[in-house]
């Protein structure tokens, strides 16, 4: 099969207080804010996304932060994405100790099943995320957000799908995802899409006996992949319907087009194709300063505006 997926698109994740969502991702970790907008299923929320300067795929933690909206915590649990891990240089690692703790967020030392130095933390809304200290990831950092360019955050290093049966879920994205497996530890196997670069990377953990996990406040919603083009996307799509599996129909997320469905243990999949992207709205300068909504939106807008909570940044 041609290579229909680059890396990781993007993480989302549904989360609480949306000033507590920017001080975190843009105070603390010193992410870039690459859009604001809302939730085009829900345009009363907010929709953040983070990432480099130009929010490039595989760089990409985007949130719905629902406070005040009604709804619950997620309980972690099978049939998701238990952790997200982002990728710092190895030696930046001491640096992100020493502002974790002057920032007064508590973190636990957690080397992976592959040996790499990490720290878990949570984000305000309770979270799971990783730092992973990684050699040689190539991507330029942001940083505009105050962390020099040698300690900054590179990117999303990948995640991290607790599975009952982790054989269904790596058949399917080494054959349909262009994943090839890595690396196997400790009841946890690694699959980089196509490559092994922070960024492409899958850990699959098993836990046969695990709860369903539940979305909600706190856990994430969705993980998506990268096609290079909607052609590519496209044969995706295909495939799956050839292969009996429920997916949606192309959407317009107007910074990308996303296809949706679920893996066999139930993680829910994006494949988001990379064009256009973030600056087909705004320039990239000032990415992430307005709220843009989407055309169809735009004739509410101040009422939209009018329920969306002030944030600053
Ligand atoms: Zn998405």
């Amino acid at each position: 099969m041609d290579s229909y997926i680059r890396s990781l698109h993007h993480v989302t994740a549904t989360v609480a207080g949306a000033q507590d969502d920017l001080d975190f991702y843009v105070g603390l970790l010193g992410q870039r804010l690459v859009k604001k907008t809302v939730n085009f299923d829900n345009p009363g929320v907010y929709h953040f996304y983070y990432g480099d300067e130009q929010g490039t795929p595989g760089t990409i933690m985007t949130t719905f932060p629902y406070a005040g909206m009604g709804i619950r915590d997620g309980i972690r649990g099978a049939g998701q994405v238990t952790v997200t891990s982002f990728s710092a240089p190895v030696g930046a690692m001491a640096y992100w100790r020493r502002r974790f703790t002057d920032f007064a967020v508590p973190y636990v030392d957690d080397a992976t099943p592959f040996g790499e130095d990490a720290i878990s933390f949570a984000d305000p809304s309770g979270l799971l995320l990783r730092l992973i200290g990684s050699e040689g990831d190539a991507r330029a950092p942001w940083t505009g957000a105050g962390v020099p360019e040698e300690k900054a955050i590179r990117g999303i290093h990948g995640v991290s799908l607790l599975v009952r049966e982790p054989v269904t879920t790596v058949a399917l994205v080494t054959e349909l995802l262009d994943g090839t497996v890595i690396g196997e530890a400790a009841g946890t196997t690694r699959v980089g899409i196509s490559g092994s670069a922070p960024g492409q990377l899958l850990d699959i953990v098993q836990a046969a006996d695990a709860p369903h996990g539940v979305n909600g406040v706190g856990t994430v919603h969705h993980v998506a992949f990268a096609a290079a083009d909607s052609a590519q996307q496209l044969a995706v799509q295909a495939e799956l319907r050839w292969r009996g599996v429920h997916v949606t129909d192309v959407l317009d997320r107007n910074y990308f087009e996303s296809i949706y469905f679920r893996e066999p243990n139930g993680v829910l999949f994006e494949v988001a194709t990379m064009p256009p992207g973030f600056a087909v709205d705004e320039s990239v300068a000032q990415l992430g300063r307005a709220l843009k909504l989407p055309d169809w939106a735009e004739p509410n807008r101040a009422e939209i505006e009018s329920r969306l909570p002030s944030v600053t940044y």
